[in-house]
């Protein structure tokens, strides 16, 4: 790896452009796409550890969308760019709110040719301006919830980044479309609302792996500047306090990715409880991280409050995960939702798409 993200170095253009090779450069090294999902897993959980701003440096993101419902055509033209290094964004939220995608305005009136125009907004879009393609949800012209793979230099795209807090390694903001046109064969095949809670089941986990691992470096961070200070004299003995919050932020990280691994498995496995797990263990997983590392910044003293120190950093991006792929209250609640299912009712609530093959017998390029 010929390149380095360290925690100093500010978000822009240039760290940008590092992640892009550093994603290319793991393209060309290591392929996935035959592994079952928890190799995947567990590379985000390294991947985290290293940095959160690596959580899409590998695999296919949200470009699985069009790895498993696109048309021939479309993943033959996509999935082998996706492959090589370039990068999917996915423009799911809208300025009325991200937690309510049924409730999606943008939309397509019909064209010349059987095409479609797509006129709307999309806010809070990562990978803003990296994208090589959009995985965009709209209207039909029909009022139906679809998906489309959208050329990100198609005419018609605006972009106004915004700075965020955290998770600034790739850019960020609004995205408008003005009169997008989408051919029939960009369109993914079946119910937007299906596609966007199967893909979710699978993707949650990866996101929580990463935020772990995050959690996970700055366990590693805390102790071993504690065993130093200890070595070197500066402390005689380490207080209980700080021992039982390193027994205990241990497990809750330990346990929470074993949570995640869970979901992983049921979301391949097409099980009919996998979007409970991957909404559920999400939130979790990432409240746990949010809070372990929290407890332990406080081990490292002054020192964990540097601009430049990795810990700081990790919490900025942990924050901002609260609310990326899925905001917490929401997540907590479509799991609350399940649990107090009727039988009658269940059928419909955990109504996402029926059992699929394992993903070593997806079709990864067209
Ligand atoms: C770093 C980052 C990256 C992101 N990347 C992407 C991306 O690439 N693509 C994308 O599409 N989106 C992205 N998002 C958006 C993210 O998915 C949304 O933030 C999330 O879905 C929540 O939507 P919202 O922020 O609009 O909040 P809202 O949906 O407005 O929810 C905010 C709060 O209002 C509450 N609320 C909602 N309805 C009600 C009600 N009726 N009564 C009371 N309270 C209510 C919610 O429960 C919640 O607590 C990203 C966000 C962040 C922070």
């Amino acid at each position: 790896m010929h390149c380095s993200v360290g925690a100093n170095l500010q978000a822009g253009v240039e760290r940008s452009r590092r992640l892009r090779a550093i994603r290319q450069d793991l393209a060309r090294h290591v392929d996935t796409t035959g592994d079952p999902d928890l190799f995947q897993l567990l590379t985000q959980f390294m991947c985290g550890y290293c940095d959160i701003d690596l959580r899409d440096t590998f695999g296919l993101g949200h470009g699985r969308l069009i790895a498993r419902h696109g048309g021939a055509q479309t993943r033959q033209r996509w999935i082998p760019r996706l492959l090589a290094g370039e990068l999917a964004g996915i423009a799911v939220t809208e300025p009325h709110g991200g937690s309510r995608p049924a409730e999606t305005q943008t939309c397509a009136v019909a064209g010349p040719d059987g095409t479609w125009k797509v006129t709307g907004r999309k806010s809070w879009i990562s990978r803003l301006t990296e994208a090589a393609v959009f995985v965009l949800f709209f209207r039909t012209p029909d009022g139906g919830l679809a998906a489309a793979a959208v050329d990100a230099t198609q005419p018609g795209l605006h972009r106004q980044p915004i700075p965020p807090t955290g998770l600034a390694g790739w850019t960020w903001g609004v995205l408008d479309l003005d009169e997008v046109k989408i051919r029939q064969e960009d369109v993914l095949h079946g119910d937007g609302m299906l596609l966007l809670r199967e893909h979710f089941a699978g993707y949650r986990p990866l996101v929580t792996a990463t935020a772990l691992g995050g959690a996970a470096a700055v366990f590693d961070a805390v102790t071993a500047r504690l065993s130093a200070r200890q070595a070197a004299g500066d402390l005689h003995r380490l207080r209980d306090s700080a021992l039982i919050t390193l027994g205990r932020t241990h497990v809750q990280l330990a346990t929470a990715l074993l949570g995640a691994v869970t979901a992983s498995y049921l979301a391949e496995g097409g099980h009919p409880a996998a979007e409970l797990w991957g909404a559920a263990t999400k939130a979790h997983g990432i409240d746990t991280a949010n809070s372990a590392t929290a407890e332990l910044a406080l081990l490292l003293g002054a020192s964990g409050f540097r601009a430049d120190c990795r810990t700081a950093k990790t919490r900025r991006d942990l924050g901002g995960l609260l609310y990326a792929d899925g905001i917490h209250d929401s997540l907590y609640r479509t799991a609350g939702k399940q649990h107090t299912a009727t039988k009658d009712s269940a059928g419909d609530v955990t109504a996402v798409p029926a059992p699929r093959d394992r993903p070593a017998s997806v079709a990864m390029t067209a």
